[in-house]
């Protein structure tokens, strides 16, 4: 592929194999061009279409340069935006800095060493890698499982871990009693197929079993649970097969919930290993990491950085989200 982003059309009529070997090769693609995030923004702009941030109208005309940079009005709603509005980019200066922050993390660099590495402050760090994370979230929709599907309930223990002392003071005096476990929902396929998914609960209860598998399971699906209560009682007509069996027995050979079993011992070890445990706040995008991890990225970095990317420039959602999660108190989690 000669200059991808001075040949935008070209890139748009690439097969999808073609397309899978453009984004494994888009980091380099853009070192070698002199480009950034900013300037993949666009490209997938070109892609997507420009939407309003607000209404979703793709009732939208140009509105002029501003710092240089193409300003958009809607028609509709009347919103100014530019195409890193919504996006994980959004409202930071040094933009310029993030291909760079992306391809640290695609290395699992600790916050510490990607921000000597990319000149950021460690705080900056932190935030940058959720600002990432939260555009990673859409990518649950992708997700489709078929065959026999495991199911397990994964208890996490409740953690603050990171909030300031002062923090926790004025929130103690609002919550009850704050949970000791909060639930995830584990599910694997045997085709590779996985999604973790943390609940505003501290078990798992069949309705969430139920909600979680609508729209992601095909109707010969084979739902595997474990003798938990949840799993025994639920009853959905999108769950025509169901089996249960005991954690570590293969039942007629086939249905087991060994493989998932094998997902959470990855997971948890990853979490505590890794990571030497995680903010509950911040599960969800520690979760979603793990998935895209094992789903969708490669383990080599430079290609891992080009999909990571590709995927974060997708949501125009992502601000919104990390805003939110940002403004989370630990009050929420009164379960
Ligand atoms: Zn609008």
């Amino acid at each position: 592929m000669k200059k991808l982003f001075e040949n935008p059309t070209k890139v748009f009529a690439l097969t999808k194999e073609e397309t899978r070997r453009l984004y494994d090769n888009l980091y380099n693609e853009m070192i070698e061009e002199g480009k950034d995030v900013v300037d993949y923004q666009k490209l997938k702009a070109m892609s997507t279409g420009v939407l309003c941030p607000d209404c979703n109208s793709s009732h939208v005309i140009k509105n002029g340069l501003q710092s240089g940079v193409q300003n958009y009005r809607c028609k509709n709603c009347g919103r100014q935006f530019r195409v890193t509005t919504g996006t994980f980019m959004y409202g930071v200066h040094e933009k310029g800095k993030m291909l760079e922050y992306i391809k640290c993390m695609s290395a699992g660099m600790s916050l510490r060493e990607c921000a000597r590495i990319v000149h950021i402050s460690l705080t900056t760090s932190f935030f940058w890698r959720h600002r990432i994370l939260c555009a990673m979230q859409s990518f649950e929709d992708n997700v489709n499982f078929f065959g026999i599907v495991e199911l397990e309930e994964l208890l996490m223990n409740y953690s603050e871990k990171g909030k300031k002392k002062r923090e926790k003071k004025g929130i103690k005096n609002l919550t009850k009693k704050k949970p000791t476990k909060v639930a995830v929902l584990a599910a694997t396929d045997r085709s590779g197929n996985i999604l973790f998914k943390k609940l505003e609960d501290k078990r798992v209860q069949a309705d969430h079993i139920s909600d979680f598998l609508k729209s992601r399971i095909s109707k010969d699906s084979i739902v595997c649970g474990s003798n938990k209560k949840a799993f025994k009682t639920v009853n959905a007509e999108h769950i025509k097969h169901k089996e249960i069996t005991n954690k570590n027995k293969m039942k007629g050979g086939i249905y087991s919930v060994l493989t998932v079993h094998e997902k959470i011992t990855d997971f948890v070890g990853w979490i505590y290993f890794k990571f030497r445990g995680v903010a509950t706040k911040y599960l969800t995008n520690y979760i979603m990491w793990f998935v895209i991890k094992g789903k969708y990225l490669a383990d080599r970095i430079i290609e891992d950085t080009g999909r990571m990317l590709n995927l974060a420039a997708s949501d125009r959602g992502a601000w919104e989200r990390y805003k939110n999660l940002m403004s989370l108190t630990y009050v929420i989690y009164n379960i």
